[in-house]
């Protein structure tokens, strides 16, 4: 199965992903972490898209897709554990796409490999809901599993439960940026909400409050709605 999780910045995606991923066996593929990784590597794509993450801008098509192929192209890291290279049920796509043209690109990416978009979840949440959640944000730059100092703190102040250190304010979390995030989403992304109707794709969720009844909520829709069509 292929899924993509579709909501504005904060709504909950990557804790979604990362839960769903470990629950279903399913390869999580988040652009963002990708992202924040090559950034933090100082790799040459990392330095070309560290001012549009620090802006809250989106990365340009082309480079985005260019990721993608790459993923799907090798979706098993070589240092991944024996457990761990067993094939993934699928890609569950996380911050991707983003704007219709990347999901149009997506969409021809797939029928190229003989792969289906089995659903497109969208998690509903308010905005005010999403500015307070990203301000109290926190991530690990190793690893990248998403904290919130208020409803799932680390077990250690400030510190990754999976022992890889300190955890970091995400730069793009500051009130300016998550402005123009959500000015972005509107803009570029919400028109994916039509375009997923349109292709028969579309669930949608409520993902407000617990994380743990979100994760089960979703898991029984994939049982019991999308993997049966
Ligand atoms: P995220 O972690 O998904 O919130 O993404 C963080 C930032 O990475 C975004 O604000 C964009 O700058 C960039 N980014 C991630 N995914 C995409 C995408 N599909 N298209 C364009 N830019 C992206």
């Amino acid at each position: 199965m292929n899924i993509i999780l579709l909501g504005y910045p904060g709504s909950g995606k990557g804790t979604q992903a990362e839960a769903l991923s470990a629950e279903l066996g399913m390869e999580h593929i988040s652009t963002g972490n990708l992202f924040r990784e090559e950034i933090a590597k100082g790799t040459p794509l990392g330095l070309r898209v560290s001012e549009y993450l620090s802006g809250g801008k989106l990365v340009d098509d082309k480079t985005v897709l260019e990721v993608i192929n790459s993923k799907l192209e090798k979706p098993e890291k070589d240092e991944k554990s024996e457990e761990e290279k067993k094939p993934s049920k699928g890609f569950l796509f996380d911050g991707f796409p983003r704007t219709v043209e990347q999901a149009e690109a997506l969409d021809s990416l797939l029928s190229s490999k003989k792969m289906e978009l089995d659903a497109v979840i969208f998690l509903n949440v308010d905005e005010a809901d999403v500015i307070e959640r990203m301000s109290s944000r926190r991530i690990c730059p190793k690893c990248s599993k998403v904290y919130n100092v208020i409803s799932s703190p680390p077990q250690k102040e400030n510190t990754c439960d999976a022992g890889c250190g300190e955890l970091l304010f995400r730069e793009d979390d500051q009130p300016a940026v998550i402005e123009k995030r959500l000015m972005v989403y509107k803009d570029l992304t919400e028109p994916l909400i039509s375009y997923y109707h349109a292709n028969g794709v579309f669930y949608e969720i409520q993902a407000r409050g617990d994380a743990k009844a979100i994760t089960e909520n979703i898991i029984s829709l994939i049982k019991t709605e999308i993997a049966k069509n």
